[in-house]
């Protein structure tokens, strides 16, 4: 089947000569948090959807997730809301005894806890709702060029399609970013993350920092999230033997609760083991691809911001695009306003992770009397801004 788009016309509105994206096809490689947002608002802005997701039934997949404001105020500006939702205490930092190490002073930002599941859900049925986007599960992205050809295969048959935009929101290892010159620099921080679901509510409720690594549990709707770091050769051992029992133990010897936790993990299969990853691209598009999400900017998971700046991007992208007099005027305003924004949360999500991270005992100790201290009395409205992008009410109203 091939699919050939309109290519976007220039129209006089309000704010002048402006890209009308009425009739403009759009193929949306990836249906996760970054495609489907960017999906819906492409299609309210008028354009001819295509979303792409390799996985036949993805809904399924993950364990939590802690929605920011400013994530929030994007799915607010969808009209969308998370259901079951937990408020969580964002940026309280304690040690392995409890004793607070770091805690926000002043205005902290609203954060909520759902599954990943929940989230995708919501998308997900927005996304079945909005007759303009044709979804397409179960099928792959195989090639895509800076002139919008794409190949996709689905039930093992390829067939090609035109767009005018192809957007790349297809992860760390982004198809579509290796189809581009994007100037991409992908790095592995050597460290490896555990999640995990348990039925049980046994959530502490923060996050400690402790001898062995990070570790967090906050409740979610039905259970517990947790998560932990991986970086002794004890807990990464017990990873590569995929010995659960041993990285129980030797969690439970640093951090007692997370040895309860993880007392109720039934099987090492039930942990999501991930690596952690930083992309850095000098561009963000190329001639008719573009990339939002993690395929833009892989980030440490520390400071909980890749999932929230994959909304942003998205919002961002439809803001920018709506309000140019060309396409390429569009992208190059999404780059400029997003980029420096991405990049520095990612700067301090890896660099709180490597604070997070040190096993050392005499690094530790510096880091908890000293380093903290001082992180403490920085914490200011700027740096929440930083940490949010843009501010909520701008996002907020952004597709009014
Ligand atoms: C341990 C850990 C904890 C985290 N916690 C948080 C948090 O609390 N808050 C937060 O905001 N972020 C968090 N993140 C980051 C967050 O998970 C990612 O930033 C976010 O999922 C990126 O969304 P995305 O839509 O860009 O990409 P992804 O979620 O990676 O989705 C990409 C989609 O594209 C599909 N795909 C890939 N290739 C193709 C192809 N060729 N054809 C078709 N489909 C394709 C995939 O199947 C997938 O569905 C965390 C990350 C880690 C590792």
């Amino acid at each position: 089947m091939a699919v050939t788009f309109t290519a976007p016309v220039r129209h006089a509105g309000r704010r002048g000569i402006t890209v009308d994206l009425a009739g403009t096809g759009v193929i949306v490689c990836g249906g996760a948090t970054g495609g489907c947002a960017t999906a819906l608002f492409m299609a309210r802005a008028g354009a001819r959807v295509t979303l792409v997701e390799r996985v036949a039934q993805p809904r399924a997949i993950g364990a939590g997730i802690a929605i920011a404001e400013n994530g929030l105020a994007v799915l607010e500006a969808l009209g969308l809301g998370l259901p079951q939702g937990q408020p969580v205490s964002a940026g309280r930092i304690t040690d392995a005894a409890g004793r607070t190490l770091l805690a926000p002073r002043g205005h902290a930002p609203r954060v909520v806890l759902v599954r990943r599941s929940t989230l995708q859900g919501v998308l997900h049925d927005a996304i079945a709702a909005d007759d303009r986007i044709d979804l397409k599960f179960g099928t792959e992205l195989l090639d895509a060029t800076p002139a919008g050809a794409v190949t996709l295969r689905q039930d093992g048959e390829e067939s090609t399609h035109r767009a005018d935009l192809v957007v790349g929101a297809d992860g760390l290892h982004s198809r579509v970013r290796q189809c581009g010159d994007f100037g991409a620099q992908v790095r592995s921080s050597g460290i490896r993350y555990v999640r995990m679901l348990v039925t049980a509510n046994v959530a502490t409720g923060t996050e400690a920092w402790t001898p062995a690594g990070l570790f967090g549990a906050f409740a979610v709707d039905g259970g517990t999230y947790a998560f932990a770091s991986c970086g002794t050769p004890e807990s990464s051992a017990a990873l590569d033997a995929r010995d659960l029992d041993a990285f129980r133990r030797h969690w439970a010897a640093n951090y007692p609760p997370a040895g309860r936790i993880l007392g109720a993990v039934s099987a090492f299969d039930d942990l999501i083991v991930n690596e952690v990853f930083s992309v850095d691209c000098a561009r963000w598009f190329d001639a008719a691809l573009v990339l939002v999400g993690d395929a833009a900017h892989a980030m440490a998971p520390n400071l909980g911001q890749g999932a929230n700046s994959a909304l942003v991007d998205a919002a961002v992208l439809f803001d920018e695009l709506r309000r140019a007099p060309s396409l390429p005027a569009g992208l190059t305003a999404y780059q400029q306003r997003r980029r420096p924004a991405v990049q520095r949360v990612a700067q301090a999500s890896a660099q709180m992770g490597r604070l997070a991270e040190m096993t050392n005992p005499m690094g530790r100790l510096l880091r908890d009397r000293v380093l903290l201290q001082v992180a403490g009395m920085l914490a200011s409205p700027k740096s929440v801004g930083m940490l949010l992008q843009e501010p909520t009410a701008v996002l907020r109203g952004i597709a009014q």
